[in-house]
Order: C-alpha cells, then sequence, then structure tokens
C-alpha cells in the first residue's frame, strides 16, 4: 500500500470516539483510499444533422470516462475525466499512473492529493492526459467528502447562491446553412435564452443569427481554425452579427498575446479556456488579457481544486467564468454543484444533442433555460447502474 509522505499538505485525518470513561481516543483513520477503477461508457445521440467530428474522427456515440473511487470506510465517489477520442489512453492513465500511487491516500485531503500528484506527475505532461485523469480522481474525492458531511457539494464550495443555473444550448457542427439555422430556431423554442454554434463561415453565422432573433446572446465557438491574421479578418466580417463572444479563434489555443490584440482590436468579447490545465495556464491568459469569458473545464483543468483556484484568478481579473461542460458524466454534475456556488452566474453548456440515455435522468436537460442544482449528497445524484450496464464497453 503506497502512503503519501512529507510536505505541508499532509496531513491524517484522525477519527475519534469517546469511550466509556469519555477520554478521547485515536481509533483509527478510516478515510483511505482503497480502490481507484474506471467505468467506460458510449451513448448514442442525435443532434438534428449528419454526425459531427472533433480530432479527426467522427462521433457517432457520445463517450465518457467514469472514475470510481472507494474508501477504506465503504464510501464511493464517481469522477469523470476528459476523454473523447483519447478514452483509453485517459483510462490507462487512471489505472496505471493514478491508482497505484493514491490508493492508501487519506481521502479527505483533496488539496493536499491534488499538489502531490501534480508534482509526482509532472515530467508526463501539465497538460492533456495527465491532467484529464487526475481531474477524474478530484471530482470523485469532492464527491467523497460531501457524501461524508452528508451535504450537496455546493455546501463545501460556499453554499447554494441559485437553486437554478442559466444554460445554453451548444449546438454541434452542422456545416449547413438551413440545419443550423432550423436547430437555433429549435432551441430557442424549447426555451434556452442563449445559443452557440459551432461554425466558422459567415453564412451559417448570419443564418443563426437571423434565427436566434435579435437581442439573444449569440456565441460562435470556432476551435481555433485561424492565424492570428485570419481571425483579423473573420472579426470584422463579424461585427454585424453582435457576438455575445467569439471562442477559441486563434490556433494554438495558447497564444494569449494573439488573443488579447483580437478582442482589443475587433472589440468582440472573447472566449477561451476549455484547452488550458491547472490555474497556472489561466494566470498567464488573464494576465495577457486574452479573454473576457474564461471557460475552464472541470474534468481537464484538474478537478474541483483548480477550477476553484480559476475561479478565484478570474475574480481578480475582472474576467467572467463560463465552465466548459459539454459532458453528461459525473463532470457534468460537477459543474452544476460548482456553478450553483459562484457568487456571479455564468451560462453551462450543454450539447444540444437527445441522449439514448442519461446517467443522471433528468437532470442533463433544462427547464425553462436552467439546469436544476440536485441536493442529494456528494455530486447531487448518483448514476444509473442500469445505464452503466446497459452503454459499458471494454477499452482494449
Ligand atoms: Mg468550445
Amino acid at each position: 500500500m503506497t502512503k503519501r509522505s512529507g510536505g505541508i499538505h499532509n496531513s491524517s485525518f484522525a477519527i475519534f470516539s469517546n469511550d466509556q470513561d469519555n477520554n478521547r481516543q485515536e481509533v483509527s483513520s478510516v478515510t483511505k483510499i482503497s480502490a481507484v477503477s474506471t467505468v467506460s461508457l458510449e451513448i448514442p445521440y442525435e443532434h438534428g444533422g449528419p454526425k459531427a467530428g472533433w480530432g479527426g474522427q467522427s462521433w457517432n456515440k457520445l463517450s465518457i470516462l467514469m472514475v470510481k473511487v472507494d474508501t477504506e470506510d465503504g464510501l464511493t465517489g464517481w469522477g469523470e475525466a476528459f476523454s473523447y477520442n483519447c478514452r483509453p489512453a485517459v483510462k490507462a492513465a487512471v489505472e496505471r499512473m493514478i491508482a497505484p500511487v493514491v490508493v492508501g491516500m487519506d481521502s479527505s485531503d483533496i488539496a493536499g492529493i491534488s499538489r502531490d500528484m501534480q508534482q509526482k506527475l509532472h515530467l508526463f505532461g501539465r497538460y492533456g492526459i495527465t491532467i484529464f485523469a487526475l481531474s477524474g480522481l478530484d471530482i470523485a474525492l469532492w464527491d467523497i467528502a460531501a457524501k461524508r458531511a452528508n451535504a450537496p457539494l455546493h455546501q463545501l464550495l460556499g453554499g447554494m447562491a441559485r437553486q437554478r443555473v442559466t444554460g445554453y444550448a451548444s449546438l454541434l457542427k452542422y456545416r449547413d446553412l438551413d440545419l443550423v439555422a432550423e436547430n437555433v430556431t429549435k432551441a430557442r423554442q424549447e426555451g434556452y435564452e442563449a445559443i452557440k454554434i459551432h461554425e466558422t463561415e459567415v453564412p451559417e453565422i448570419a443564418a443563426s443569427r437571423f434565427a436566434a432573433g435579435e437581442g439573444i446572446p449569440l456565441m460562435v465557438d470556432t476551435n481555433c481554425p485561424w492565424t492570428p491574421e485570419e481571425a483579423r479578418q473573420m472579426a470584422l466580417r463579424l461585427l454585424e452579427y453582435d457576438l455575445h463572444w467569439l471562442e477559441e479563434p486563434i490556433f494554438p489555443p495558447e497564444d494569449f498575446d494573439a488573443l488579447a490584440e483580437l478582442g482589443h482590436r475587433s472589440g468582440i468579447p472573447i472566449a477561451a479556456g476549455e484547452n488550458a490545465c491547472t490555474s497556472f495556464e489561466f494566470k498567464k491568459m488573464f494576465d495577457a488579457g486574452a479573454v473576457q469569458y474564461a471557460q475552464p473545464s472541470v474534468i481537464k483543468v484538474g478537478g474541483i481544486t483548480e477550477m476553484r483556484k480559476i475561479a478565484a484568478l478570474a475574480e481578480t481579473a475582472a474576467v467572467a467564468l463560463m465552465p466548459h461542460s459539454p459532458y453528461f458524466g459525473p463532470g457534468f454534475l460537477a459543474t452544476v454543484q460548482f456553478a450553483a456556488a459562484q457568487p456571479v452566474e455564468g451560462f453551462l453548456e450543454r450539447f444540444y444533442c437527445i441522449l439514448e440515455a442519461s446517467l443522471y435522468g433528468d437532470l442533463i436537460d433544462t427547464v425553462d433555460g436552467a439546469f436544476v442544482v440536485p441536493d442529494g449528497p456528494g455530486l447531487g445524484r448518483e448514476p444509473d447502474p442500469n445505464v452503466m450496464r446497459d452503454y459499458g464497453v471494454e477499452d482494449g
């Protein structure tokens, strides 16, 4: 059994009980992590058009990598690690790089484990798969901490600032003028008060604005297609469509100086952050003045622990937080819980599609454009075991 040692973050959480003489006596440390494992899911979906593609592959199903953490006293926490097309690699990172190290650690020492594991694994990369995997672990530990307190997670993060979190419809790629306009109209009819499209051509963006109507926040997510000069020229053409934000217009996404210049010169608010990991990357982003909207993803940045640091940095930098959350596993509920506790509300991203099955019933759906914050212990609701059974897949 591996045990973390040394460092100011190492604190053994001891459970005390009264014996018959009413003397406090240390019984045992019962909060140790006993196992870390994963569950891979693939869930079919429809989005009213041809299947979209990301990362060079088309998506026929939505991919979810759940991270399960058990403790010696019988608690189970659920997390989610970003995966999409890299699910087998992230699963291997959880099971082979993380599990052997954290089993035996104190599950209540969440901040310490985050720091310790980032340090231990830094040579494998401070971005991408390593931090995705650690994100899943961290979310599961917060789930356990809240369950141990018999409270919903938002209570541990500052309390319930709101009972409902405004969602926005994040349309997948259509690359078809009529289809994208049709789905913008549908999303509005279903109660969404803000719409995002993943289109990069002016006609599709113009049609979306027309379908959404004036005054409705319309966001354009481009997924890093342009050079700084191409982005400057496109921004000029997009000015008339009154975009609420232009998301990730420049490749590479970490060219924060170019993003800052684009926002400054065009006057269009810039959003980015879904490809940044840890609060250190967000500090650089904010120091450069790169964005008006920061989009940390709880299943990519390092979990709730890093989200909290990023939120503090964003507040002091006067940057609005708009969490990246186009996923449907424990990471989605973690984002809802996190958003429920923020002093200023941000829109929460919801992929505009219909899933064949949901781990969390109707919690993944908006009601009048907003998500209901669940108040069960931990993330608020346990994942449906039948969905895990029916949609579970083996990663080779
Ligand atoms: Mg995006």
